[in-house]
């Protein structure tokens, strides 16, 4: 259940749907947009909860019929768009518009949802165009997407803006802890920094083969000597493989490590630690990426790489 308290950060704009909420001046279109996991999603599932609630609060209270039915994926007011395919066909928008127009019979408005809104065709922004142009009364049209920047001006300039943007350091590694999605305070504090302020991004880290790697990594790069630069030949090597043995697999597996060891000097030229030699290590990552994509042996690129770092 999502819930406004559950979320993390965005304290101000969460004040302000709330106030939405309890003076009764609720739009009928919103678009929430923003760097991809800093929690568009959450926020706007807890504005949707609240407008259906039947507590009428300024939070979802989770426990009424209305929030049990939300959960369930059950409530007769509450349509969601569920990209079937690399965009939104136009005969999808048509049936979500119908829906959107039908007057709500449980809650006391309609909820309506499209979670990929970038991904619009001409054909199916258009259509939506009219339903947000006579926007049926008792319908809250609620958009999702990283920026306006690919939707219809039209549509954009018809819906209020909510812009979600990074999250602080602090907010993303105490989520990291509450979540015990990292093992100590420190990990959590390194990821918070190295995502950016995204969630997403740190939660993505810190799971499977990535969080593998950067274990890895860091310990075999944290007191990096020439000696080392043998194991961390046949180390990457080896993890070259883990995809697939075959040219594509390696490729995308190599620019993985390339781009968790570009994080690891990003993480100690933040924290002011060995920047010089960070800032060179970098340079030749991206060299090194760069001839992965002219088609060098991706086991080339990196046994030569392991061997290069080591006389900066
Ligand atoms: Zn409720």
């Amino acid at each position: 259940m999502m819930r406004f308290a559950d979320v993390i950060g965005h304290k101000n704009i969460i004040a302000n749907l709330q106030s939405a909420i309890e003076s009764e001046r609720v739009n009928s279109g919103y678009i929430f947009c923003g760097p991809s996991g800093v929690g568009k999603n959450m926020t706007l599932r807890a504005f949707a909860a609240t407008l259906l609630c039947e507590k009428s609060g300024i939070d979802s209270c989770g426990e009424c019929h209305s929030c049990k039915m939300i959960e369930a994926g059950t409530h007769p007011d509450f349509t969601e768009l569920v990209l079937e395919k690399a965009e939104i066909p136009v005969s999808q928008m048509r049936e979500f518009c119908r829906e959107a127009g039908i007057k709500p019979v449980h809650s006391k408005r309609r909820v309506c949802i499209i979670p990929e809104a970038d991904k619009m065709n001409d054909a199916s922004a258009n259509c939506f165009l009219k339903t947000l142009e006579e926007p049926p009364g008792a319908t809250v049209i609620l958009l999702r997407g990283e920026s306006t920047d690919r939707m219809l001006k039209t549509i954009v300039s018809r819906c209020q803006a909510i812009r979600l943007g990074p999250l602080k350091n602090e907010e993303v590694a105490s989520f990291l802890l509450r979540e015990n999605k990292t093992q100590s305070e420190e990990q959590a504090k390194e990821l918070s920094i190295i995502s950016e302020g995204s969630i997403g991004k740190a939660v993505s880290l810190s799971e499977g083969e990535a969080a593998e790697d950067w274990r890895w990594l860091k310990e075999i790069l944290g007191n990096f000597t020439p000696a080392k630069s043998l194991v961390l030949a046949d180390g990457l090597v080896e993890r070259l493989s883990s995809k697939g043995n075959d040219s594509s697999s390696k490729r995308i597996r190599a620019l993985e490590l390339l781009d968790a060891m570009a994080l690891l000097f990003r993480l100690r030229i933040k924290q002011n630690r060995s920047v010089r030699k960070s800032l060179a290590a970098i340079d030749l990552l991206w060299q090194a990426s760069e001839r992965i994509d002219r088609n060098v042996s991706p086991d080339l690129v990196l046994q030569s790489l392991s061997l290069n770092l080591v006389y900066r």
